[in-house]
């Protein structure tokens, strides 16, 4: 007998039809005599509209109320999952993270997932039950809810199929598997058949939201093996897994645009030591995740440099309350925030050993008239800040240019 973990996204349980849909899928690995657990995140829509209300009562809630508000959404998709399932005549039980052992740091709203006793999850399947856990949440030790960053569901169901050591795990979603690009913005994307951990996890860092990057880490520690497809069909998806000598052969796997990113610059901080790192470690006590960071050089006499800094739209308010904080200690000028920039990157393991690719990629957004902000690069990708405005139309140049 085989233990399958099932996700199903914010559009595949998006309405109460979708949601028997989901059952009757499960019904059918049921039948097989398979334990089925199904993680499911709250329908499309609702975490964003919860977030849309906390705003309008305050800009800057507190997170602990936050993680309070949002893990209502998995709630009532769980509880609305069992009841169909119910009404198939199929015993079900739905869990929240923490009746499902689920326990986390104390970081609200980007919890860090630290241990998992599924005894629970166990006993309910050996009894003959599908088990349904909440997406995208958990508890802390001391008995406080907490949720695990947007996308957050991937990361459950990763780290539950690891916990359970289960035999398949399958995330499903709107889209037929992941594509060399987000098939809405580039519609000649095509369906990779298979892709590496590495990849996969710059690809997700990317922008391309179709996995959470926080859960293919994961993935990528305990070696889940993980297929992500579609909820609409019956489509073979993508297995995401270990690098394979053969993956060496293609230069540019996938294109990714992250349209979530602001940019930060301090303008005039005073060139001496310990500045970036009294700044970056205030942002980093802070739980903001910083990207890419560019120091330009020291301002003729004046011994003053700019600081420019990546991070996510979500986290700007906080970034500038935490920076406005330091600035006299630190004695920068000025903060200036430009919400209106991409992030075009592109992703490949192939470009180990295969040199221009840089060259490439920067001639084709010249000749599509996209300047470049910013640039950095690691072994495996390269993504360059462009102007917002500019981005899907780079997007498409750059995927034609390297795909086809
Ligand atoms: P779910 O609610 O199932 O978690 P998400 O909306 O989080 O689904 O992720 C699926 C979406 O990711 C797709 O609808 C697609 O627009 C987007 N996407 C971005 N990049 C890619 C990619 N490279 N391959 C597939 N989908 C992508
Ligand atoms: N509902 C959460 C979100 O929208 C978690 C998830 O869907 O994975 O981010
Ligand atoms: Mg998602």
């Amino acid at each position: 007998m085989a233990i399958i973990v099932q996700k199903f996204g914010g559009t595949s349980v998006g309405s109460t039809d979708r949601i028997k849909n989901v059952a009757t899928r499960v019904s059918r690995y049921r039948a097989k005599g398979d334990q089925v657990v199904v993680v499911v995140s709250a329908m499309s829509g609702v975490t964003d509209n919860l977030i849309k209300l906390a705003k309008e009562i305050m800009p800057l809630p507190s997170e602990r109320e936050m993680d309070m508000l949002l893990a209502t959404g998995e709630q009532t998709t769980i509880a609305l999952t069992a009841m169909a399932l119910h009404s198939m005549n199929l015993p079900a039980v739905s869990l929240t993270g923490a009746q499902a052992g689920i326990v986390t740091d104390g970081v609200h709203t980007k919890a860090k997932i630290q241990n998992i006793t599924p005894k629970e999850v166990h006993k309910l399947l050996d009894s003959g039950n599908v088990v349904i856990v909440a997406g995208f949440q958990g508890q802390t030790q001391e008995g406080q809810i907490t949720t695990l960053g947007r996308g957050g569901s991937d990361l459950t169901a990763i780290a539950l199929a690891a916990a359970l050591k289960a035999d398949l795990c399958q995330i499903y979603t709107d889209v037929d598997g992941v594509y060399t690009a987000d098939p809405r913005l580039v519609p000649s994307a095509r369906k990779l058949t298979e892709v590496s951990y590495d990849e996969m996890l710059e690809l997700a860092g990317l922008g391309a939201k179709v996995m959470q990057s926080r859960s293919v880490e994961f993935a990528k520690k305990f070696g889940v093996i993980f297929e992500v497809r579609s909820s609409l069909n019956d489509n073979p998806g993508t297995i995401v897994k270990e690098e394979t000598t053969n993956m060496e052969g293609v230069v540019v796997r996938g294109v990714a645009l992250d349209k979530n990113q602001a940019k930060v610059t301090l303008a005039h901080v005073p060139d001496k030591p310990g500045v970036a790192a009294r700044i970056f470690k205030a942002i980093g006590e802070s739980a903001i995740n910083v990207d890419m960071i560019v120091q330009t050089a020291s301002h003729g006499t004046s011994g003053a440099t700019d600081i420019s800094f990546t991070t996510d739209k979500a986290d700007l308010l906080k970034a500038r309350k935490v920076l406005d904080s330091i600035q006299s200690e630190v004695g920068f000028k000025e903060i200036i925030a430009d919400e209106k920039i991409g992030k075009l990157s592109i992703v490949g393991v192939g470009m180990r050993s295969h040199t221009g690719v840089a060259a490439k990629m920067f001639e084709t957004l010249a000749e599509a008239g996209v300047n470049i902000d910013m640039i950095s690069t690691s072994e495996i990708k390269i993504s360059v800040v462009i102007d917002l405005a500019k981005g899907e139309q780079a997007v498409k140049a750059v995927h034609s240019a390297f795909i086809g």
